[in-house]
């Protein structure tokens, strides 16, 4: 039974990408470098209207699970099944692209701040073709935790167990989903007050990492660098903590890896080189959404 640490961090790059929106991207950024099943981690943050208005019109998806968390601002989701969605701070969407989705992503406001993530977590040969599903999760759906004082926890995706302040809790996110995905993601959004820690239970075969949101959270006691992605070691467990002075927030995830290929051209993510080109087709062809032979 051993403590998960930092094994290495991913620094972000600064990127562009949908119209024009700038973000910073620390796994995927580089070719190769993500931690299987998580292919991308995007953070959107400006108040200046220039660096993200142009938003993410119209594209595709292929072969995985996109998932936003927005943090400040609006954006409002619109896609080929005719579903329409308003993100508000605090709130998720969860789109399991499978075998197609085209969809927008738009900026729902003309000033003021914008930021969130962006994580794309892949899925195995065997779910790639699944029809595609969309869920939006309004703030309010998500559930808080607050096992000790000084401790709060969004549980937006998966289960597990955590001890603060020699109190033990479990905690269920809005996506349960040991029984949906294979990849069985946790995903939670963990605030401390200064001088707090939590200790969080994860399967000792899930990657994991975490990422800094406010202030500057500790695992194991390490500081997290800023706008970087800290990898973690091998481990059943990780302590999270704020400094003694100051709270801060941090999103932990771990999910079950796929070991299996990725090929990936932009928004397509699939096995072989074949498959890609299949998308590519399919896009060109107006089929990629099309429920056939799945
Ligand atoms: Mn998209």
């Amino acid at each position: 039974m051993t403590e998960r640490r930092i094994r290495f961090s991913l620094d972000s790059i600064p990127a562009s990408d949908g119209a024009g929106v700038r973000l910073r991207r620390s796994l995927g950024a580089r070719r190769g470098l993500h931690l299987d099943p998580f292919l991308m981690l995007d953070e959107f943050s400006s108040d200046d209207p220039d660096d993200y208005i142009a938003g993410f019109p119209p594209h595709p998806h292929r072969g995985f699970e996109t998932v936003t968390y927005m943090l400040d601002g609006r954006m409002e989701h619109k896609d080929h099944m005719g579903n329409t969605g308003r993100l508000d701070p605090g709130g998720v969407q969860w789109m399991t692209a499978g075998r197609g989705v085209i969809h927008s992503e738009m900026p729902r406001q003309r000033e003021g701040r914008l930021r969130g993530f962006q994580l794309w977590i892949n899925l195995p040969a065997a779910e790639k073709m699944r029809p595609p599903a969309y869920r939006d999760l309004a703030p309010q759906d998500i559930p808080e935790f607050e096992p000790a004082n000084g401790v709060r926890i969004r549980a937006i995706a998966g289960a597990t167990s955590l001890r603060a302040d020699g109190r033990s809790d479990d905690i269920l996110g809005a996506i349960n989903t040991g029984h949906e995905r294979s990849t069985d993601p946790l995903l939670l959004d963990v605030a401390l007050a200064a001088g707090r820690s939590v200790e969080i239970d994860l399967p000792p075969g899930h990657n994991a990492f975490a990422y800094a949101v406010d202030g500057t959270p500790q695992v194991a006691g390490e500081a997290l660098s800023a706008n970087a992605a800290g990898l973690l070691g091998p481990g059943d467990r990780v302590v999270l903590s704020a400094p003694d002075d100051e709270p801060a927030r941090v999103l932990l995830l771990a999910a079950k890896p796929i070991e299996e290929p990725v090929v990936q051209y932009g928004p397509f993510v699939m096995n072989t080189r074949e498959e890609i080109e299949q998308a590519m087709i399919d896009y060109r062809n107006g089929t990629l959404t099309d429920a056939t032979d799945a």
